[in-house]
């Protein structure tokens, strides 16, 4: 049976629905004394656009964005200095209550663009009672990226006493259901298991007024829109929803009609897929059977003690073996994918972040929102199926303004993707293979295979 589908959607326009509150938002005098052209200057030097009517100013300080004491003094506590871009304009859009569409990489620091509003948000709103479900939610794709945004909701909503909890599959649902039926202020779940919690009653979704839609790219390629649909059938219509998505395809603009009413958006960045500039980007050319040797290689160079570095693989197969490989010649190395039980992945995980273990292998499941300081290199062992992927591996390193470095193989079975990566290394200012180029200019006629190609001068097989 699908998930959710004994679910009933609830006719709202039958409901009387009680008011709550969703806007905060009081501009500092210093926002508010900002001349459009100033406000201009600012969206420009911290490369954004926004869309939509009535997008209030930018704020450059934490103090600015009016928050109150008790974040101000979890923000000073984490020792950040200034708000990102997407925090500098996402907090006073979240906070005067519209809704939002966020653009905006992860590593931007877009968890707490949408935690601090929801925060406020919550603390504005009557105390949870017997039986009630939570007053945020926040959907996102996988595990660990609900692990990581939980940290972060642990981080500043202690001070006042927000519980949370993570809901995800892979794991025993005792302890979740547990926390569920004690009463939560903030549910951060993943689509399926939040189903099987709505279906067997365990909570309910009748108190969300912040919904949070969190790597809304993702969870669309990941093949969750249907679950969603359900999840978000049982949530008040008037709700406050805040989409974010590392990119803008045309199913995530779909989404956003159907999820958000009259949203308000910030993109940071261009809308064409782009990578974070921190990271130096280094493409090799080189044969599908080099991989091996060249992969020892560039360890030996790119590895000194105690720096992390982390190896995408194709499969979990490959991830198993690579690992073994590079054990058997004395790399401490682990490997994470979607095989492995979620207490194996959180282990290794932890065995990665705390440097114990500072090589791991792994498959996409670790590509998005996998937020682990000081790694410095990422190595795309397989290059990945297309460029958005590509970005999210890269975007591994080179977090919160540190400076990390990229290296890819890329192979002739690539060819069709090199176009596409070409302009991602243009935006970024990266140098681009002179093969790499002559691939792209060549993929067509490689993609038709036909005969002659070699002659033309294209990268057939043998070629690099
Ligand atoms: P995210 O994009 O939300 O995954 O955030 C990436 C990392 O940046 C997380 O470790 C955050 O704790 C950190 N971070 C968030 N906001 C700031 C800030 N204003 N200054 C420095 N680091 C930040």
């Amino acid at each position: 049976m699908d998930a959710g589908s004994s679910l009933r959607a609830p006719d709202w326009s039958r409901i009387e629905l009680i008011t709550f509150q969703k806007d905060f938002y009081t501009q500092h005098p210093e926002v508010a004394a900002m001349s459009e052209a100033q406000v201009a200057q600012m969206r420009a030097s911290l490369e954004m656009t926004v869309v939509g009517r009535d997008v209030p100013k930018p704020v450059a300080t934490f103090e600015q964005a009016n928050f109150p004491d008790y974040i101000l003094e979890e923000v000073a506590k984490a020792g950040f200095t200034k708000p990102t871009p997407i925090q500098c304009q996402g907090w006073p859009m979240a906070m005067s209550g519209h809704d939002v569409i966020g653009i905006a990489q992860t590593g931007s620091g877009k968890t707490l663009a949408f935690i601090l509003p929801a925060i406020v948000h919550i603390n504005a709103q009557p105390l949870l009672q017997r039986g009630d479900g939570p007053i945020v939610l926040i959907l996102c794709p996988t595990r660990e990226l609900a692990n990581q945004t939980q940290q972060e909701v642990n981080k500043f909503g202690h001070s006042s006493r927000i519980k949370n909890t993570c809901v995800y599959g892979g794991v025993p649902k005792a302890k979740q259901a547990g926390d569920l039926s004690r009463g939560v202020e903030i549910v951060i779940a993943t689509p399926g298991r939040l189903l099987d919690f709505l279906e067997s009653g365990t909570t309910n979704l009748q108190r969300v007024t912040y919904l949070v839609l969190d790597e809304g790219d993702r969870m669309l390629d990941m093949g969750f829109e249907p679950q969603i649909r359900k999840i978000v059938s049982q949530i008040r219509p008037d709700r406050q929803t805040l989409l974010w998505s590392a990119t803008w395809p045309k199913e995530v603009v779909q989404m956003s009609r159907t999820f958000l009413k009259d949203p308000i958006q910030v993109n940071i960045g261009s809308l064409q897929t782009s990578a974070t500039h921190n990271v130096i980007q280094h493409i090799l050319l080189i044969e599908p059977r080099e991989k091996m040797a060249k992969f020892f290689d560039l360890l030996k160079q790119v590895m000194p003690q105690g720096e992390r570095c982390l190896v995408f693989v194709a499969t979990k197969r490959l991830a198993d073996q690579l690992t073994r490989s590079l054990r058997q010649e004395g790399w401490p190395a682990l490997a994470i994918h979607g095989d492995k039980s979620q207490n194996e992945r959180d282990w290794v995980l932890e065995q990665f972040k705390t440097g114990k273990s500072p090589l791991m292998v792994a498959t996409d499941v670790a590509s998005r929102g996998l937020d682990v300081k000081h790694i410095r290199a990422v190595i795309n062992y397989d290059f990945p199926n297309n460029v958005e992927d590509y970005v999210h591996r890269i975007g591994r390193t080179g977090r919160a303004e540190e400076h990390g470095t990229a290296y890819s193989f890329f192979t002739y079975e690539d060819a069709k993707k090199a176009r596409d990566l070409i302009a991602v290394l243009r935006e970024a200012g990266q140098e681009i293979p002179p093969k790499l180029q002559q691939m792209a200019t060549s993929s067509a006629a490689y993609a038709s295979k036909t005969r002659g190609y070699r002659k033309t001068g294209g990268y057939g097989r043998g070629r690099y």
